[in-house]
């Protein structure tokens, strides 16, 4: 059975279409700049790639070069739609409604449409991605896969903020949490390769790409988790501050003379490892830039390295002890210099890098980085959302199928 997985973003989709239950990886790629001039086609399937570029004027026409691509007789990978058994979505914001993946029905898509004032940016488009699927994939089983809902099981003393309860009465301002599918399936890998049972596991997961967060997950169930009510809280990123004191906000709104929404644009968009080196958002460039010289480069470093660090600390007392830190996402699993960086001076907690695994492990390639004799194991293990989408979609609609 084949399965479509289809992650919409503002102005993009990417897909992957799995054969299920083996997850084997049948065609995807991303459509680009929807909307604009020339959107951008970039596709694969088997050993064929193939590119095509034109103007697709919404998700609606996008996904119509989506299933024409997958249909395609020389790089397409199916000969008829209706070899699509399934479409598995990634919806970013479920509210406190969803737990786990879920069939969508019309209350869903209510649902999902009543959270984009949550995630304004990233619910809506998932949402007409959602709609464009039905009326193009009519009777084909869809289902919505959160990316809030694995830490959906973190206490209350966890996700509360200690601003007046009445304010999370009344828009449910709490910490939320996202990234949760690549945590879910990182952490599940990790114990396979840990060859012990998930349910015994305290694993520190921290998900480093161009958004970054970590996870505490005990037996697991997310307990914490660094991003909270938007995704602009916890780790630097790439453009995002993390962590900030709320009181910057005003004072800087008052000192620079800007609006809420532009103070809020600067510490999404201007901070991060582009605000603190002047230099990229990018972690390639950045380090590059620090190797010639450059001494923001390397404060950005640095602030990237301790913050990571000091959660790792943070969740270690949350979990009461940690069997195994998992590094993931772009950085994660290719910036080897700062995975160095980040567990230096944490051997105390039983972490210890092995200098010479670390160094091999990069590339989209999974492994042990710690050392033999350290108490706590470190492992490297690329993240596969969409894989995991696709079972979940096939899980939650295949008696349907
Ligand atoms: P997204 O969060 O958009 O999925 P990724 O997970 O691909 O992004 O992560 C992007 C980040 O990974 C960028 O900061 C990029 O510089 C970093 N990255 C990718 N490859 C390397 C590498 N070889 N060394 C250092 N950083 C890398």
């Amino acid at each position: 059975m084949n399965i479509l997985v289809l992650n919409c973003g503002s102005s993009s989709i990417k897909y992957k279409l799995f054969d299920m239950p083996d997850g084997g990886e049948l065609a995807g790629g991303l459509l680009e700049r929807i909307g604009e001039e020339t959107s951008q086609l970039s596709h694969r399937a088997g050993g064929r790639k193939a590119r095509v570029d034109g103007k697709v004027a919404d998700h609606w026409e996008g996904l119509k070069w989506v299933v024409e691509a997958l249909l395609h007789p020389e790089h397409g990978a199916i000969r008829d739609p209706s070899e699509i058994g399934a479409v598995g979505h990634r919806v970013v914001h479920g509210g406190e409604q969803f737990m786990g993946s879920v069939p969508i029905t019309p209350e869903v898509v209510e649902a999902i449409r009543e959270f984009s004032g949550l995630a304004p940016l990233h619910n809506p488009p998932n949402l007409i991605g959602i709609q464009a699927a039905q009326e193009l994939l009519p009777g084909v089983p869809q289902v919505a896969v959160f990316d809030t809902a694995f830490h959906g099981t973190m206490p209350r003393y966890a996700y509360l903020y200690a601003i007046p309860y009445e304010y999370y009465q009344k828009y449910r301002i709490r910490r939320y949490g996202f990234h949760g599918t690549s945590h879910r399936y990182v952490s599940m890998r990790a114990a396979e390769l840990l060859g012990r049972p998930l349910k015994e596991l305290k694993l520190i997961t921290c998900h480093l790409g161009n958004g970054c967060s970590v996870a505490a997950v005990r037996g697991g169930r997310s307990v914490d988790t660094s991003m909270g009510f938007t995704p602009l809280e916890g780790l630097v990123m790439g453009t995002r501050s993390g962590d900030v004191d709320p009181a910057i906000v005003p004072f800087l709104a008052r000192e620079e003379g800007l609006s809420v929404e532009e103070v809020e644009r600067v510490l999404n968009k201007k901070s991060g490892l582009l605000g603190l080196s002047g230099v990229s958002n990018d972690m390639r460039e950045v380090e590059r830039a620090a190797r010639e010289g450059e001494e923001r480069a390397e404060i950005a470093l640095e602030v990237f390295a301790y913050r990571v660090k000091k959660y790792i600390g943070a969740y270690t007392a949350v979990l009461g002890g940690v069997d195994a830190i998992v590094f993931t996402g772009g950085i994660g699993e290719n910036a080897y210099r700062m995975r160095e960086r980040i567990c230096e001076g944490l051997e105390g907690l039983g972490i210890t890098l092995d200098p010479e695994c670390n160094r091999r492990t990069v590339g989209r390639r999974e492994g042990e980085i710690g050392r033999d004799d350290a108490p706590v194991r470190i492992l490297v293990v690329p993240t596969d959302e969409e894989l995991l989408i696709a079972r979940d979609t096939l899980e939650v609609a295949g008696p349907k199928i």
